[in-house]
């Protein structure tokens, strides 16, 4: 069913990462992918629906971002209603990417140039080559007039970057619901059960005085001091690794990790005149594993970082300011291995993938908490093989997209019946 299409999915995929759809917040551009999408999916035959996702502002959801802009963005979705007589079925992936970055792409990010196999371009594998891989299965369906028992829905979102999920919150609020769900994210075609939460913080000290420089004896200066906090972030690094793991996370060495993932005080950029920083940031990433309650975690590590400060000579008088990239945090998410759509799934891609693929936890938080959580939503990642998520030279694997379209179809079919 997916091999007379395989063609117009690389077209597609090639046409999506040339497409730019970088979101930074409070925005995103989402829409120019969403209209290529659409016409696509007329072009094969498939109905789809775009709506702006502007009334989250009236939500009152707790999960709803209120420092985010979302009016005239528009999520898409395809409905392909069966019978009535089976399961219903979602597949959900964001439109959106992150930005290209500073450092250099070989062939540039909106490239889509296919080498060796692997298609490259900011979004290939984050995510645009698990969206060609679901929207191809809804065009596989069409294009052989199969009518399922249940329901296949397949949405392309906007905001999941950056601790959104907009999107997706958008898609439930709005009454879009399955009884089952797969977020084709790219996990190197291993079966996904759970994902982690996750918040990222900016420790900020503002100390210094700008006419100070050149003109007192003593010049105070947050960047050293900053440095102290290197203790304090090993103590939760080592903290967070001695946590009980839950099962998911159980074979993961460092199962709840803490990064830095940005220290900043000046920059030695040349058009940077010598002078003492006035600011200094440490930027954190705090990783939470399924079972745990972020927002209690994050009041225990706020509460260790003011005895810190209280017990520092220089951060008494310039105390460190918390700053959350975005808040709530993220929360994880785990389906248990024998729940019928675990099963479902992971026989599904072994009969397509002609082995079993490998079932663990992903390394990373992203909308799954949303569907699986909030909206009681049985979700699982499986998605495409590549590398270089948020660096540069962003690739996935050509023949992971079909692999991956192959299994999803598979489950589609067994699972709507
Ligand atoms: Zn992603």
């Amino acid at each position: 069913m997916l091999e007379p299409i395989e063609g117009d999915l690389t077209r597609l995929l090639q046409e999506l990462v040339r497409a730019d759809t970088v979101a930074i917040p409070p925005d995103g551009n989402e829409n120019a992918g969403q209209a290529v999408l659409e016409e696509f999916l007329r072009a094969h035959g498939v109905e789809c629906e775009s709506y702006d996702t502007g009334f989250l502002a009236e939500s009152d959801h707790p999960c709803r971002r209120l420092d985010r802009n979302y009016a005239g963005r528009r999520n898409l979705i395809a409905r392909l209603p069966g019978a009535g007589s089976g399961r219903r079925l979602l597949f959900n992936g964001h439109m959106d990417t992150v930005p290209p970055g500073r450092d250099p792409w070989t062939d540039g990010p909106w490239s889509g140039a296919i080498r060796g196999g692997r298609l490259y371009g900011r979004g290939s594998f984050d995510m645009k080559g698990g969206l060609a891989a679901q929207f191809g299965v809804a065009c596989a369906l069409r294009k052989a007039g199969v009518r399922l028992g249940g329901d296949v829905l397949c949405e392309s979102v906007v905001d999941e970057e950056w601790g959104g999920g907009g999107g997706t919150l958008a898609g439930r609020l709005r009454g879009d619901t399955a009884d089952a769900c797969v977020i084709p994210e790219g996990t190197q075609l291993v079966v996904a059960l759970a994902t982690r939460g996750g918040v990222v913080v900016d420790l900020v000290c503002e100390a210094g005085d700008p006419t100070a420089y050149f003109s007192t004896d003593e010049v105070v200066s947050p960047a050293i001091p900053v440095g102290r906090l290197r203790g304090w972030v090993d103590e939760w690094v080592e903290r967070r690794r001695q946590i009980p793991r839950g099962e998911a996370y159980a074979s993961f060495p460092d199962p709840a990790p803490v990064q830095v993932l940005a220290v900043e005080a000046n920059t030695t950029a040349r058009e940077l005149p010598y002078s003492v920083p006035l600011t200094a940031a440490v930027r954190m990433y705090f990783q939470f594993l399924p079972y745990e309650e972020p927002a209690e975690v994050v009041e225990e590590v706020r509460r260790s970082l003011d005895r810190f400060c209280a017990d520092d000579p220089f951060f008494r008088v310039y105390p460190l300011k918390w700053k959350p990239a975005f808040d709530p945090p993220l929360k994880g998410h785990e389906l248990a291995p024998d729940h019928p759509w675990s099963r479902c799934f992971i026989e599904c891609a072994t009969e397509s993938l002609g082995r079993r693929p490998e079932v663990t936890a992903a390394p990373y938080p992203c909308d799954a908490f949303l569907a699986h959580r909030e909206f009681g939503i049985p979700t699982l990642l499986f998605g495409p093989c590549g590398g270089g998520a948020h660096n540069a030279d962003e690739y996935v694997e050509l023949r992971s997209v079909f692999d991956t379209a192959a299994s999803l179809l598979t489950s589609a079919l067994v699972w709507c019946g």
